[in-house]
């Protein structure tokens, strides 16, 4: 496990998986091998093995803990889950729920659960399966989800925008046995840009890897952090912005998306927190000329 400190908000990692996960050309749209070489040795081993050319990643989630209150951003993958789009993270049984007891938390601890945005494994441990139904496993919490993917990603929703093919692929289910769940036991709190969680804890939207993916930002005594989601699977991204993942449904919004946290970063010495990062699980942002570059902490 992981700790920091945000000001006087206290930030705890919970591991649910980490294994090498697909090359660099099959993760990154618009890869370019040269482009790769450019900046490709200054990536750690925790994030890049060269030896096997896979990129290595986690699923987690990150406890903030608030004066009372006690909030969970993203929820991974989840178990014995369906997933035949994504095999990788369907039928998982991992010790998610006894790494965060490790942290001295049960299910019923959890005042808030925050989805950055509505994607297979954002959203797993939303729910839990008891018999044969998924039930809610955080039954004290209210859950926050984008208003904006929620109704993109419902299936019954016949609205204009549609889901990519890649994305309703990798998504099979998830809305059903993760989302549908916590808006049937009345615990979903539909929030959009600006929402403010608490003092010193707001949401922004930067859609683009999906439409209402969020930011979650810390702001607490002089120290800031933000939680980034997808809007950066790996430190690849900051060296080029301009590769999104294959999994970004609108390329162009999510390229400014990325460019403008990282600006954000950079220029307010923010700590960024993405989703999947190995390593220290966090990275800080330096401008580079008209470039980005990490700086990769602990
Ligand atoms: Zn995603």
């Amino acid at each position: 496990m992981l700790s920091f400190s945000t000001g006087n908000f206290k930030v705890y990692n919970i591991e649910e998986w980490q294994g090498e996960f697909a090359s660099p050309e099959q993760l990154f749209a618009g890869f370019d091998a040269s482009e790769f070489a450019r900046f490709s040795k200054q990536i750690p081993h925790s994030f890049y093995r060269p030896e096997s050319d896979r990129i290595y990643a986690f699923l987690q989630s990150w406890v903030i803990r608030a004066g009372d209150l006690t909030i969970l951003y993203d929820t991974g993958a989840g178990n014995h889950k369906q997933r035949p789009g994504i095999p990788v993270f369907g039928g998982l049984d991992t010790p998610f729920l006894a790494n965060l007891a490790a942290d001295g938390l049960q299910p019923e601890d959890i005042d808030v659960v925050i989805c950055s945005h509505l994607h297979i494994d954002h959203v797993g441990w939303n729910t839990r399966l008891q018999g044969q139904q998924w039930v809610p496993t955080f039954p004290n919490a209210r859950y926050l989800l984008p208003s904006i993917d929620r109704a993109y990603w419902d299936p019954s929703n016949h609205g204009e925008k549609r889901p990519s093919t890649v994305g309703a692929e990798v998504n099979t289910n998830v809305f059903e046995d993760s989302v549908q769940p916590i808006l049937d036991a009345g615990l979903a709190e539909l929030v959009d840009d600006g929402h403010t969680v608490a003092p010193g804890i707001t949401l922004t939207l930067n859609p683009g890897h999906t439409p209402g993916h969020l930011v979650l930002h810390l702001d607490n005594n002089g120290e800031q952090a933000m939680f980034v989601g997808d809007i950066l699977h790996h430190p690849a991204q900051i060296f080029q912005p301009d590769w999104n993942s294959v999994y970004c449904e609108d390329a162009t919004a999510a390229r400014e998306s990325r460019r403008r946290i990282l600006a954000l970063a950079a220029d307010t010495g923010a700590r960024l927190v993405p989703a999947h990062f190995g390593g220290a699980h966090f990275v800080w942002v330096e401008r580079d000329g008209q470039r980005f570059k990490p700086c990769f902490g602990i």
